[in-house]
């Protein structure tokens, strides 16, 4: 296997390890339950669960509710189905919601000791003493007030005496600070909000910076890992703990995944399901975990991707062309290869005379245990892919035109005699003999043809339809485009091809099943297939478009 160097993080980690600083490494993923997971996401539960997979200790579920308003139980359990999918297992499921009780202790504790206050400015008042990055804010007139007075306040804040807006818990840290996020930052707000676990017990909700430090140190998260945004956030997430002297937690950072042509936050993503410009949360096109799952992604593709990308430092973009570099390496290990016309056209045989008789195919030459072997039936009358067949043949053409030859895959040698076409100037058959000493595996015909082309037999073929992907946007960097980034949506990125013919084999296709489609790519049973029309997902091309 390769050999890796470590990441900056476990660097960390291992020193932290050895020194003894602690005994257990402990981590979490914590989802804010506002939408479905992504590939960005997959990344950081990689590196999360991978950490303690290498080093022992254990990786918590935290569910980062404290948002009463976007969060549902639909995106709680989606999310968990999905890390699970990944092949990861969280020790303690948690929600940060469980925790509003002591969260609100922990604010009582910062007012008592002078640290924390509440505030009746305007949120434009507020803004107009925050200052900038280069001047000092300004002391708001309601920093000084007692410590009676505030808490107070604010037990009648939680006690929902308050219409929202009304007052601010803020912590009383320095306006001077050079660093914007320690200008005496809000920590609660009062919200009339029912929230998905909690129901209606509270109106004063915990801010982000209040919630997620605090949340890492109830449970005794060792290195809270979080992406590059909250750099300037770890020193208020510092100043939380040692104020409150609560275990010591410690915030790394590392670079968020951005690949091309998709876009990866969960609010725009979910513009594009509620605008019904994509079928749903899983549609193959999206970069959602259940999207790829659906789209014939496998749990191994994605945690090798993340694996290969690595954790930096900086910002970057991924291609996309690397996860499909990723799934098509692992498909071609494990995907039976089948036979599927994708936009048929008829080639009748003329000199065929057994009716049918039973081929043997390979299911699969690279498979480690050899793959095996499967029957397909052939006969005088086959689809072919139209595209096989050129009536004024270019250069270099090695598939059917008048006169030439090709071999049928698994089959014989054809040559094609004669074509007929309809009114409209359109081919709609191609008319063929064969080479009764061609068969592939016993071929003593002497004849070498430079071309080999897929089929089906008509009489035993299953219909399917077909469903081929492109990207989703036409820009590859949609988020850092002019105007909106749906105006850059592909709008042919999903193709339909509702007649394909398959090969029987496939009609015990189920949705774990993978599929390569001779010359066609890999493919998967989609969920909208029924017992009367199967319906197949492109997951890929057999194309490496990827540079290494
Ligand atoms: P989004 O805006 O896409 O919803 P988020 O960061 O708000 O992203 P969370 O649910 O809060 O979403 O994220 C949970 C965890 O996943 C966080 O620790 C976050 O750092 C990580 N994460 C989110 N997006 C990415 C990404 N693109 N690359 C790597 N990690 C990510
Ligand atoms: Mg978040
Ligand atoms: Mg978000």
């Amino acid at each position: 296997s390769e050999e890796k160097s470590l990441n900056f993080i476990e660097e960390i980690v291992e020193n932290d390890l050895n020194s003894g600083k602690y005994e257990t490494l402990v981590t979490r993923f914590p989802p804010e339950p506002n939408g479905y997971l992504h590939i960005g996401h997959a990344k950081a539960i990689c590196l999360n669960f991978g950490l303690t997979q290498k080093y022992g200790g254990y990786t918590n579920l935290r569910f980062d509710d404290t948002n009463p308003v976007t969060e549902k139980t639909e995106y709680v359990n989606s999310q968990q189905e999905d890390i699970r999918w990944l092949g990861f297992n969280w020790k303690n499921e948690l929600y940060a919601s469980d925790y509003f009780d002591e969260l609100y202790g922990f604010a009582v504790k910062l007012i008592e000791k002078g640290l924390a206050y509440v505030d009746e400015s305007s949120a434009d008042e507020i803004a107009a003493l925050k200052g900038t990055p280069t001047e000092p804010g300004q002391d708001s007139p309601h920093r000084n007030r007692t410590i009676e007075e505030n808490l107070d306040i604010f037990t009648k804040m939680k006690n929902g005496e308050f219409a929202d807006g009304a007052y601010i818990l803020r912590a009383k840290i320095d306006m001077a600070s050079p660093n914007m996020l320690m200008r005496d930052p809000i920590i609660y707000r009062i919200k009339h909000a029912e929230h998905h676990r909690t129901g209606n017990k509270w109106c004063i909700y915990p801010m982000y910076d209040f919630a997620h430090g605090q949340s890492d140190s109830i449970e005794n998260i060792t290195h809270s890992i979080c992406t590059l945004e909250y750099v300037s956030h770890r020193e208020l997430y510092d100043w939380f703990i040692e104020k409150l002297e609560i275990f010591p937690s410690k915030q790394y950072e590392f670079a968020r995944l951005n690949l091309t042509s998709t876009v990866m936050s969960k609010r725009k993503l979910l513009q594009l399901v509620n605008e019904k410009l994509v079928s749903g949360w899983d549609d193959p096109r999206m970069p959602t975990i259940s999207g790829l799952r659906r789209r014939g992604f496998t749990p191994k593709s994605i945690r090798k991707f993340c694996e290969r990308i690595g954790i930096a430092k900086r910002e970057n973009l991924i291609e996309l062309s690397l996860l499909e570099f990723c799934i098509r390496e692992d498909l071609n290990k494990t995907a039976n290869r089948v036979m599927a016309v994708l936009d048929p056209i008829k080639l009748v045989i003329t000199n065929y005379e057994k009716g049918t008789e039973d081929l043997i195919g390979e299911n699969n030459p690279e498979a480690e245990d050899g793959g095996g072997t499967r029957v397909i039936p052939f006969s005088s009358q086959l689809w072919i892919e139209r595209e096989d067949f050129m009536e004024v043949p270019a250069k270099k053409w090695f598939r059917l035109a008048p006169g030439a030859m090709v071999r049928l895959k698994f089959a014989y040698i054809v040559k094609c005699e004669d074509f007929v076409k309809d009114e409209n100037g359109n081919v709609t058959e191609i008319r063929c003999t064969y080479i009764p000493e061609s068969k592939s595996g016993s071929d003593t015909s002497g004849i070498n043809v430079k071309g080999t082309i897929h089929w089906v037999s008509a009489p035993h073929a299953k219909t399917a339809e077909i469903r081929l992907y492109d990207r989703l946007f036409t820009s590859e960097t949609p988020d850092a485009e002019e105007g909106d980034f749906k105006d850059y949506l592909n709008p042919e990125s999903l193709t339909v091809l509702p007649n394909a013919y398959i090969e029987p084999a496939l009609a015990d296709a189920d949705l774990d099943g993978r599929y390569q489609f001779i010359r066609k790519g890999y493919f998967c049973l989609d969920k909208d297939s029924t017992a009367d029309k199967l319906v197949f997902n492109r997951t890929v091309t057999l194309k490496d478009t990827f540079k290494k």
